[in-house]
């Protein structure tokens, strides 16, 4: 039996007929990490006690879990009780959780068996990885590119089966550009169908976490977990989670799929472009009633959401200040009054992104700029859901791409922010609108790395989007086995 070949669903299975033990399947996974990490720079720690909670697993009654001894991989800027978890930043280098995020608690209670954590970018701000202080990952596809960002480390732990699922987050697009660019499936859900509690926090009104996996039924099965209201964080809702892997569904005949207008007036790289056509012919032979919908406001999405993204981090991040946790300068350097303390701590411990977003943030919100930094923002914020909403009177998705282009190699825009930004075009409107958004596998490009194409449901639609995936999964030209790594 190869763990490599089977879904989520058939490895649980195996692991209940007792054909592969709990112990045997993480000691499968960790020897890959061994192997191959030290290439990708996929994870940051190792859970020691991995094994040891395999073995428990393995005395236990299996029958009453659905991801039973499954391995997986978390982005490191979840909470895991005594796992280190430092949001790829100096500051939290440190630092150990005293309690697990709801998200891990729930994979947990399935029987997850948490491998370590993922690489990212720091704080979760980038769209490469290079901005983790631990060093860029790696693409598996072609180490000379980047794997996107910020969930790079569970975008290339996935594609390169060093887990059986991983888990990332996404405030502008961090689940779903990593995912195109190293052939994933990446979901994120709408805005308050998984808990935030226990993530650290970036953009509060942006943030959700999701699962990055080798296919949509995964997708489907790891989303039913890890949803459902949580007490401990307010924006959760009390909808009830459907069973999204059960009602998967092939059948997608006359279902009304939007093709979003401005991805097709120029711009994309040829490589996205061809992809996006053959997208549309694939759903078209699939019975979708295909055509073109407008959210004239696109253009304005990623400066909105860089002001209102980076608005919330400036406050969010205020908490790091060296006195009750994470990293302090030392005694020496840390000067005489309580200022200079906190400016030499903060100096020190975050990276240079992270300063520019607190900076940027700091200017929106102060007295005087704010009504015509941020709150204008959150106005134009409204109008984007506006239109999305007027676009789902007609149509039941949206099809995009997820990113203008592939991958980029390592270093080719990290010297220059705006051009890096630009990555998220396609990405932001989704969470400024707070709904749900999926990354399909769909092509290659010329010289050989995966392409997503993206798909936008209405909120709490996770089904459809789900069930649209399908069919673009089902005439998919990327095939899971990743030749470069593998
Ligand atoms: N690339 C975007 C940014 O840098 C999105 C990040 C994210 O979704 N966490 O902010």
């Amino acid at each position: 039996m190869d763990p490599l070949k089977l879904s989520l669903f058939e490895l649980n299975k195996a692991v209940q007929q007792k054909k592969i033990s709990c112990l045997e399947l993480t000691e499968f996974f960790l020897k890959r990490i061994e192997k191959l990490n030290p290439q990708l720079n996929a994870y940051l720690a190792m859970n020691l006690k991995a094994k040891e909670q395999a073995k428990e697993l393995d005395q236990k009654d299996l029958s009453q879990f659905k991801l039973a001894g499954l391995p997986m991989g978390i982005k490191d800027m979840l909470c895991t009780k005594d796992l280190k978890t430092t949001a790829a930043s100096k500051i939290l280098e440190n630092f150990i959780p005293p309690y697990d995020a709801t998200l891990v608690k729930k994979l947990k209670k399935q029987g997850v068996v948490i491998l370590g954590k993922l690489n990212q970018d720091e704080f979760a701000m980038g769209s490469s990885n290079e901005n983790s202080y631990f060093g860029a990952v790696k693409n598996p596809w072609n180490l000379e590119f980047v794997p996107g960002g910020s969930s790079g480390g569970s975008a290339a732990a996935q594609s390169a089966k060093l887990a059986a699922a991983t888990i990332g987050t996404d405030t502008g697009g961090s689940i779903r550009q990593p995912a195109s660019f190293c052939g994933v499936v990446g979901l994120k859900p709408t805005y308050g169908r998984v808990s935030r509690y226990g993530i650290i926090a970036f953009a509060s009104s942006l943030d959700q976490a999701g699962p990055l996996t080798a296919n949509i039924e995964d997708a489907a099965l790891m989303l039913e977990v890890i949803a459902g209201h949580d007490p401990m964080d307010a924006t959760t809702s009390q909808k009830k989670v459907p069973e999204f892997s059960k009602n998967l569904t092939r059948d997608i005949k006359g279902l009304k799929v939007g093709i979003l207008a401005e991805a097709l007036q120029g711009g994309l790289h040829p490589d996205v472009e061809k992809s996006l056509q053959s997208g549309i012919e694939a759903l078209k032979k699939e019975g979708a009633e295909i055509f073109e919908v407008s959210l004239p406001l696109l253009k304005h999405s990623i400066s909105v959401y860089y002001l209102i993204a980076a608005s919330e981090a400036s406050s969010n991040l205020a908490r790091y200040d060296g006195v009750r946790f994470g990293y302090r300068a030392p005694m020496n350097e840390s000067g005489s009054t309580l200022d200079e303390f906190y400016s030499k701590t903060r100096g020190q411990g975050f990276g240079k992104e992270v300063k520019r977003r607190i900076m940027m943030g700091t200017y929106c919100l102060s007295s005087g700029y704010i009504q015509a930094y941020y709150e204008k923002a959150c106005r134009v914020r409204r109008l984007v859901l506006n239109q999305y909403n007027e676009a789902f009177k007609k149509c039941d998705v949206i099809l995009s791409p997820v990113s203008a282009n592939p991958a980029f190699k390592i270093e080719e825009k990290i010297s220059d922010p705006l051009q890096m930004y630009l990555n998220d075009l396609f990405t932001t409107s989704t969470n400024l609108a707070g709904l749900p958004g999926l990354s399909v596998p769909f092509s290659l490009s010329q010289n050989k790395l995966p392409i997503g194409l993206q798909l936008t449901a209405k909120a709490f639609d996770e089904q459809t989007l789900l069930n649209v995936g399908l069919a673009l999964e089902r005439n998919s030209l990327v095939k899971t086995e990743n030749p470069h790594v593998i």
